[in-house]
């Protein structure tokens, strides 16, 4: 019988390559670098493209309905390389996976996928990829809500900055919201842990981490979120440290205290507000009101100077009249969001929303969401204007996509930021002279 030795030995010899598509949410990318990391440690080296890979991997996201369709278009499409490469492995794992129903829909549609598999088993990857050389059907492995798995090897992607996550899944059952139901209840990582890895990666000599959880405000690991980030100001070197995301009804006057008090948390709060009526919040379950909302935002302002407050807002929830939708434009206009992720409300299957009476029909969907995204791009094209003349530290993240010639990296208050410069930059703080705030970006000159 074949052995993880022998598969490795196979996969080093025959030189084989892997390709990872990941959909999805920061908490997706940081699971691919997981699966990167196994894969790395049993000889897989990277594929450019998923033409030359010899196993493709889809990690998938569940959160909108379009996110599934475009996931069955995509692993469609891949039959045809498969005809071509009899020897390339195709596996679908990730949050849709964790849902019965759709890991078998997807394996009944496309019959040549050879491993499916949900988010609490992508540590067995090796051994499904064992299993797989020597069985004729495909490999699935149930996707039960398990222990945490956290001492996987990670392969980081390049550049300054690195992801931790610090707790899985969510409580609080949104009605709109799938999480708790493919991701579990919520888990924390030991602060120990979560405090050891920052450290670790501080002298590998990364320059930023993004602590990761669908709910960190409510963090449990021996500390609560307060406590653990101080911590990790006062435990190790990092010079910058992020986080998100943060529910409004768990963000404590002890978290604003503490990152008042530490200029190395970013200067960023992304705070999801989702609807601007006290009515739509009740019926999405979010357990704060628009008041409630609003005295948070501004306080967190008060306290801490210059921080950009960043928010995500859906629009026509079931039920959302034309009063109701007033209310989220006069929210955003009275709060003036750094910038914010809209979303047309899509029912996912098993949730409460789905089964509410009163969905919004597509075109006054259509019609709201053009309308909010009008008014938000005003705004944010606006406080972008505002630094316009400021000189602003930039940790440099890499070359610029557009311009050669040009890098980029964020501000402590997650502003984009392009200028001229080459690679010998990337990695380090450095000041910005910004000259041109524009829609998503700003443009400056080193000073
Ligand atoms: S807080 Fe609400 S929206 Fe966020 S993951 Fe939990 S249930 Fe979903």
């Amino acid at each position: 019988m074949k052995t993880l030795k022998n598969l490795e030995t196979e996969i080093k010899e025959k030189g084989l390559k892997y390709y990872i598509i990941t959909y999805g949410c920061q908490m997706n990318a940081h699971e691919s670098e997981k699966i990167a990391g196994l894969l790395e440690s049993i000889g897989y080296i990277p594929a450019n493209s998923k033409e030359d890979a010899d196993f493709i991997i889809f990690n998938t996201c569940c959160i909108r309905e379009n996110a599934e369709q475009k996931t069955f278009g995509n692993v469609g499409r891949i039959k045809k390389l498969k005809q071509l490469n009899r020897e390339l492995l195709v596996s679908v794992c990730g949050c849709m996976m964790q849902q019965e129903s759709a890991a078998k829909k997807l394996m009944k549609t496309f019959p040549f996928v050879d491993i499916v598999f949900g988010t609490y088993n992508l540590h067995e990857l090796p051994e499904m990829i064992l299993a797989c050389k020597s069985s004729p059907d495909p490999i699935y492995r149930a996707p039960e809500i398990g222990e945490l798995h956290d001492d996987v090897p990670q392969k980081r992607s390049e550049g300054p900055l690195a992801s931790v996550n610090i707790m899985y899944g969510c409580n609080n059952f949104c009605s709109y919201c799938i999480v708790p139901y493919v991701r579990g209840r919520e888990r924390s990582r030991s602060a120990n842990d979560v405090i050891s890895e920052v450290a670790g990666l501080t002298s590998q000599g990364f320059r930023e981490v993004m602590l990761l959880g669908q709910n960190v405000n409510s963090y449990d690991g021996g500390l609560n979120f307060a406590q653990l980030l101080k911590q990790i100001c006062e435990e190790t070197d990092i010079p910058r440290i992020r986080f998100m995301t943060s529910h409004p009804k768990d963000l404590s006057d002890e978290l604003i205290g503490v990152i008042a008090a530490h200029p190395q948390i970013c200067r960023h709060i992304h705070l999801p507000v989702q609807s601007g009526s006290s009515r739509i919040l009740q019926e999405m379950n979010r357990k704060y009101t628009r008041e409630a909302y609003i005295a948070l935002a501004e306080k967190i302002r008060k306290n801490i100077p210059g921080i950009a407050v960043t928010t995500d807002i859906i629009v026509g929830f079931p039920g959302e009249t034309d009063a109701d939708f007033a209310q989220t434009l006069s929210l955003v206009k009275e709060l003036r969001f750094d910038s914010a992720f809209t979303f047309v409300y899509s029912p996912r299957n098993g949730t409460r929303a789905a089964r509410m009476p009163n969905q919004v029909d597509e075109e006054t969907q259509a019609r709201r969401i053009k309308e909010l995204v009008a008014l938000q791009n005003r705004i944010t094209e606006e406080r972008n204007h505002e630094y316009e003349g400021r000189s602003m530290e930039v940790l440099v993240e890499g070359i610029s996509a557009r311009n050669p010639k040009h890098v980029c990296g964020r501000t402590s208050t997650s502003k984009m930021v392009n200028f001229e410069g080459d690679a010998s930059l990337i990695g380090n703080f450095v000041n910005v002279k910004i000259t041109h705030g524009k829609k998503t970006t700003l443009f400056g000159t080193l000073n």
